[in-house]
């Protein structure tokens, strides 16, 4: 599926830059390289737009429902595209494809109905809710589809326009969707601006702007919320995490190992609420160890294309120079390498797939996100302490706590400082369900009606009771 002119050797177009494969480290095509001054006109336009498209709340959800048939249609080709750029396995990219369709379905409905204020005074008041105006939307490079609609869908819903930037690491199937999406949505409702820096930061400081809602690491995300602060736009930022497991003594390993296992290695490790430590007795420990590395060896990785691989690639080479060097540093530390421990021989962005045991916990594999194929593997003697440790980084995303028995795990679920803690699994999130990091790894809520209402501001209308 090249699609460069065959034959053509030489790198992208003027005003454009290089997409690459990451399953070979070679450019397959190229995406605008815009400018960010091009933002002022693109910005102007989703205002225009935003007048029509906030005013007809049937139009909308019929549009929004129009646009999931259109991405459930166009899924084999938005699903080869993402593995192309992105890397992952292509069941997983339709898998992508169809939870992008789900959430613009979910968010095809009528808009809230306003609410009455009761406090028992001699007043009639009523809160009726308003659109904010073009939306910023900046996604990274790990689920770029998904995270694209869990922008889009609520925004879009709630009446505001949208401008959507992707990560430069996997711009096409993003520019594919919004082509798929132009057959629903009326012009200029949505735009994809697609370039490298500082595009994101201009978006993001835009004086248009009125909201900025971000996903990705926690430096960006405080930069992202200094810039929103120059014209006061509302910021919802989604960012890291290092989502600690802490299993129980009573666990039974064999019964949990695989779906512990692609808790931390599901789309190569690049899941910010991904299994980034595991916490296990230490009567337990060695056996715990030995079923995460027996399946780490055991797993095949390669091209995603191919039907037979469960593990691609890692997506770009300074994410895999960031994933070799904490690897490294955990081997320096005194780490032993369970299984993996290096980069793969071969072209493209590999890296086998890693468990750490005997990791010191000053370890930065332990303390900060690692994000990718490797994973730190630490025995406790004292639950109190493997809750503490688990609560013991900037990070709250998510946490999970694995037991026989559901009912001792949910009061340790309890003690964890996170936005989601789940009991004998990790990483699933229901569309319905509030989505908010604590401490640094969110602010504002995505997901359900909250992500609805993180769209919307409030609009009183205050009268007195009729008498
Ligand atoms: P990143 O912060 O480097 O980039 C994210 C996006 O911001 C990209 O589109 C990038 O081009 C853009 N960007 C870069 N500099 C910018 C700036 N100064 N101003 C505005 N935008 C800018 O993150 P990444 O490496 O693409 O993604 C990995 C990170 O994302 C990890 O930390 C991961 O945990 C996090 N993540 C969080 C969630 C969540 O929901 N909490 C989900 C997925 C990924």
């Amino acid at each position: 599926m090249t699609t460069y002119p065959p034959g053509r050797t030489a790198g992208p177009r003027a005003g454009c830059f290089a997409v690459l494969d990451p399953a070979t480290g070679e450019a397959f095509d190229e995406a605008p390289d815009q400018h960010p001054d091009e933002l002022d006109a693109v910005v102007a336009r989703a205002r225009a737009a935003w007048h029509g498209w906030r005013d007809d709340d049937a139009a909308r959800a019929a549009a929004l429902r129009a646009a999931a048939d259109a991405v459930d249609t166009a899924a084999p080709d938005l699903a080869a595209l993402l593995t192309r750029e992105q890397g992952k396995p292509l069941a997983e990219a339709l898998a992508e494809v169809a939870r992008t369709a789900a959430r613009l379905r979910y968010f095809a409905e009528p808009a809230p109905e306003p609410q009455p204020i009761t406090d028992g005074r001699p007043v009639r008041s009523e809160v009726r809710w308003r659109s904010l105006g073009p939306v910023a939307a900046i996604v990274p490079w790990n689920f770029p589809l998904q995270l694209a609609s869990a922008k889009l869908a609520p925004a879009l819903a709630a009446g505001n326009t949208v401008v959507l930037k992707p990560s430069p690491f996997t711009p096409l199937a993003t520019r594919m969707l919004a082509s798929v999406l132009s057959g629903a949505l009326p012009e200029d409702v949505l735009t994809v601006v697609t370039g490298r820096e500082p595009l994101g930061a201009r978006l993001a400081s835009h004086p248009g702007i009125r909201h900025v809602t971000f996903t990705g690491s926690v430096a960006t995300g405080r930069a992202v919320a200094a810039g929103a602060a120059a014209s006061l736009a509302r910021v919802t930022l989604e960012l890291g995490g290092n989502d600690a497991a802490i299993l129980l003594d009573d666990v039974d390993v064999d019964a949990i190992a695989d779906r512990l296992f692609w808790a931390a290695f599901r789309n190569c490790g690049q899941i910010c609420m991904a299994v980034k430590r595991v916490y296990a007795p230490a009567r337990l420990y060695p056996r715990v160890v030995e079923a995460l590395a027996a399946r780490a060896r055991g797993v095949t990785v390669g091209s995603g294309l191919d039907p037979a691989v469960r593990l691609g690639p890692v997506n770009n080479a300074p994410q895999l120079a960031r994933v070799e060097d904490v690897t490294a540093r955990a081997l320096a530390d005194g780490a032993r390498a369970a299984a993996g421990g290096h980069r793969l021989d071969r072209p493209g962005y590999f890296h086998a797939p890693t468990v750490l045991a005997d990791v010191p916990p000053t370890s930065a594999v332990v303390t900060g996100e690692q994000f990718g194929p490797v994973l730190p593997v630490l025995a406790y003697r004292d639950l109190d302490d493997a809750v503490d440790a688990a609560n013991a980084t900037g990070f709250g995303l998510g946490g999970s706590v694995w037991s026989a028995d559901p009912d001792r795990a949910e009061p340790v679920a309890d003690r964890l400082e996170c936005g989601t803690a789940w009991i004998n699994h990790h990483a699933e999130l229901s569309l319905a369900q509030p989505f908010a990091g604590a401490k640094d790894s969110g602010v504002g809520v995505a997901g359900g009606p909250w992500g609805l209402y993180g769209n919307l501001r409030p609009f009183v209308v205050h009268r007195p009771a009729e008498v």
